[in-house]
This record gives structure tokens, sequence and C-alpha cells, in this order.
């Protein structure tokens, strides 16, 4: 088991071309990142393609028993990834937060080596004989953002290599540590060559998706460096998994229990301090029970410590970036200008350290106001209120995103037949962003394309190949 002075240790750069790497929630540095040159960026391909061959010869059980044992090792580290997750991404260690994405790492490591092979045959009869075999594509460029940076990376890294893939990955420049940090441990396990790590900016996700070399491109990021990586993609027809932005709206209908539903709906919002893709981002409440909810969210929202992600008791914490902070504070001062109510919230102690935004709940706001329509990732909420089902679906409909929605409603029939007019990758009904290892997740729109998790996700890193006769 590394401590985390050794971790960090490992993963610091000495030499070369480095970035400094600041705690969001004090501002102190905590270490030193490799910027990779392009050429290593190269070189790092070069070697992933060396060992492609021979890691796709190893059987499909013995490249499941190797993720197992990834998992194993991430559970061994797990103290020391989560304390330096927490000090560079600032998310609390409680909550649905640090330890639970370490936690979920390794449980998706899991899933991915457990979930039955996709082969399968097609037909088998009088007219013919066919059989689907799903074979490894050879090199998987993993490319994640900055908001859950060990998970998503192992949503990437996991089939991949369950599907006899070998993976270059680079994490978001804003949390390289993490992401380097993970590769590290996943490789006391795994062959050398398997699975590489490359750190720096969007260049070298840039020269990644250009690659020949490339079989397919995992990415998760926003919906603008999306567009970009399908041009890269056009010129090798390089195949692609795109889990981009979002803006995921929720529908409460009147025959809810406003107080028993406020805490999933709140988590449902501000889980990861609002940085989620599929979080809970606005919500329409029927004109009955609008009050009621909102001063329930509102109550429940003014029990949920905000604070340095190191301390205990804390469950939300800072934006993880000053670029995100403009973002949600922009967008909270259109809510303020045009005459919305800020329940709470919305007055950042602008001189305090860190990137804190408090809490922020918004009501009575217009349904075209920025915050609802321009994607926040961050703490605030707004609540939109309406009186017509069909006019809050046009509303939760218009935008050119669609990863994620909710209907809550202690009608499920009713529930069920608003789901079905929801323009979204998942609806989840009475609950908002809950993800399961063997739940296919991805967008609609421009959220992207793909489905990752599950056979499904497994499908996803391979070629589908049909063997006829
Ligand atoms: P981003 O698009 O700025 O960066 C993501 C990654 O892409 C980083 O590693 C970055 O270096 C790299 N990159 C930048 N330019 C590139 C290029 N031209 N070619 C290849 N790679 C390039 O996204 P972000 O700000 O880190 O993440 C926040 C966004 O991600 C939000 O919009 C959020 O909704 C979305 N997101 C989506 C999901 C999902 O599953 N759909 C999950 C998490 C985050």
């Amino acid at each position: 088991m590394q401590t985390y002075d050794g971790l960090l240790a490992a993963v610091t750069a000495h030499e070369g071309q480095t970035q400094e790497v600041r705690d969001p929630a004090t501002g102190a540095v905590i270490g030193h990142a490799p910027v990779h040159s392009v050429e290593a960026v190269d070189r790092a391909i070069e070697t992933a393609a060396a060992a492609a061959a021979s890691w796709a010869a190893i059987s499909d059980a013995d490249r499941a028993a190797l993720l197992h044992r990834a998992a194993d090792a991430v559970e061994a580290h797990a103290d020391a990834l989560v304390e330096l997750l927490s000090r560079e991404q600032g998310k609390p260690l409680n909550g649905p937060n640090a330890r639970f994405e370490v936690g979920a790492c390794a449980v998706w490591l899991r899933a991915a080596a457990d979930t039955p092979h996709p082969n399968h045959e097609i037909i088998n009869d009088e007219s013919g004989r066919a059989t689907m075999h799903y074979r490894p594509i050879g090199v998987v460029a993993a490319i994640t953002p900055w908001n859950w940076p060990l998970m998503i990376a192992i949503w990437q890294i996991a089939p991949s290599l369950r599907m006899g893939n070998t993976v270059v990955q680079k994490p978001s420049e804003y949390t390289p540590l993490s992401g380097l940090a993970l590769v590290r441990i996943l490789n006391t396990v795994l062959p050398e060559g398997v699975l590489q790590s490359v750190s720096g900016g969007g260049d070298l996700g840039a020269r990644l998706t250009s690659s020949p070399k490339v079989g397919k491109i995992m990415f998760t990021g926003s919906t603008a460096t999306g567009k970009k990586i399908i041009e890269a993609s056009a010129e090798h027809v390089t195949r692609l998994t795109l889990e981009l932005g979002g803006n995921d709206a929720g529908i409460v209908l009147p025959d809810v229990d406003a107080k028993a539903i406020a805490p999933d709906l709140f988590w449902g919002a501000f889980i990861n301090t609002g940085q989620t893709c599929a979080a809970l981002k606005r919500l329409y409440v029927h004109d009955s029970v609008y009050d009621e909810v909102v001063a329930e969210l509102v109550a429940f929202a003014r029990t949920v410590p905000m604070g340095v992600g190191l301390e205990e008791q804390n469950e939300l914490g800072p934006l993880q970036n000053k670029m995100q902070y403009d973002i949600v504070d922009r967008l909270v001062q259109s809510a303020i200008d045009s005459g919305a109510t800020i329940e709470c919230g919305g007055n950042p102690e602008r001189e305090a350290p860190g990137f804190f935004y408090p809490t922020t709940i918004v009501s009575n706001i217009d349904p075209h106001n920025p915050l609802v329509v321009e994607e926040q990732f961050g703490p605030a909420l707004p609540v939109v209120r309406f009186s017509d089902l069909d006019e809050a679906l046009v509303l939760a409909n218009e935008l050119e995103v669609g990863l994620g929605a909710s209907v809550w409603s202690s009608d499920r029939e009713k529930a069920l037949d608003v789901a079905a007019r929801m323009e979204s990758g998942t609806v989840w009904i009475n609950g908002h962003g809950g993800l399961h290892p063997m739940i296919p997740f991805g967008g609609a729109k421009q959220s992207g394309y793909g489905k990752e998790f599950g056979a499904e996700g497994l499908k996803a890193v391979a070629v589908a190949q049909v063997v006829s006769g």
C-alpha cells in the first residue's frame, strides 16, 4: 500500500516541461505534472500498437482475471488515491465524492471483467450458419475531463482492455496527477505497454485523435471538443464513442411528496458540487407543488456542508477551476439581473481562497434565462414553474443536448408516459443521475453517441465481425 506522499512523488515530474497543479480549495501547489510532447504521444501510440497483438492473444478469461487484479490494486491504494483526488479535483472525501469515486473504479473494473463476452450465434438452421465475433480494434485513445478524473478513465480503460485492445490515456490538464496515479496503479498488474498515459493539453488529445494507428477514440468532455474530434476522426474513419455535455431537465408532477423527494432532487443536481455530466441542471415543477418543492429543497440544501475536501464533514467542495467558477458566476448573475428569486446562495465570498461558489437555488426564473438554457456545471439550480405538462415537455426538449432527464411522480404509469416523451439517452424516474455498470449509458442529440457499460459497452470497443458459413 502506497502513502499519499509516495503516490504523489511517483507521478510528479522533475524534468522536462512541467505544469503546476494547485488545490482548488486553497490555491496551494500540490505538485508538478509532466507536460508531454507530441513526440512522446507518438511513442506511446507506437508502444501500444506493438503491445496489441500479444495482449489480444491472451485468453479472455486471463484478461478478465487481470482486471480483477487491477481492481484489487485500486482498493489496496485507495487511501492515497482518494487523498490525491480530493486535493487535486477539490471533491470532499465523503458523500458522492472521492471515496465513492475510487470505490466505483474497482466496481467498474470488476463489472467489465464479469460481463459475459458478447460473441454470439446469429443463425444456425437450414437457411445457413453465422456467428458474430467481437474482435479487438487495436489501440484505443481514452480522453477524459476533470470532473470525475478516475471513474471516467476506468469507464474507458476497463472495457477496452477486456476486449483485447491496448490503451493510451490522456487525463485532463486540470487533473493530470489523479489520472497518472490511476494508470500507475493499474500498471502494477498489467503487462508492459498495454496501458500508458500522456499528460498535457488539448494539443496532445488532437495528436491522439488524428493518429492513423489509433482505431477507436473514447472521449468524455465538452460538445465543442467532441465536434473537433468528429472532424479529426474523418481522415482515418476512426471509431468514436462520445460522451459530451448535457443540460439535464427534471419534471416534477403534481402528485409528489415534496419533503420525501427533496434529498434525491438535491443530490441529483448537486452531486460532485454540480460538476457532473448527467446532473439535474434545470428543474420544472408543477405550480401546485412549486412553493413546497422549492422550500424543501432549500431546507435540505442548508444541511449539506461545503468546504475543503479533506475535512471529513464536508459533502460539497469548490469548483475545480476558475474557468468553471466564472461560468457559474456569470449564469447566476444573469438570473439575478433578470429579477429571479435567489432562494439561497448567489453571493460568493470573492476574497476567500479557493473556487467556492455557494449552493444556489433560484426560483421564479424565466425558462429562457441563460442559467436555464446553458450548462452551468456547478452548484446552481434553476427551478422553473409550469402549469401545463405539454409546455414543460417543450421546454425540457428544446435544447440541442439530451444526456439524461428525470420524471418525479408517485404514479409510475404517468411517469412512464412522460419518460417516453423526453429526448435524452436516459430517463430516471424519481431519481437523477444514478448509474449502474450493467445499464448502458450515453447521450441523445448533441450529448454524443455510443453507449458505455454492460454488453453494449464491450461491443463499442470491438470490431463486430460476422463469420458466415
Ligand atoms: P473539454 O472538452 O474541455 O476537455 C476534455 C478533454 O479533451 C481534456 O482531456 C482535453 O485536454 C481534451 N481536449 C481538448 N481539446 C482537444 C482536441 N482538440 N482533441 C482531443 N482532445 C482534446 O471538457 P471539460 O471541460 O474537461 O469537461 C466538461 C464537459 O464534459 C462538460 O460539458 C460535461 O457535461 C462534459 N462531460 C460529459 C460526460 C458524459 O458522460 N457525457 C461526463 C463528464 C463530463
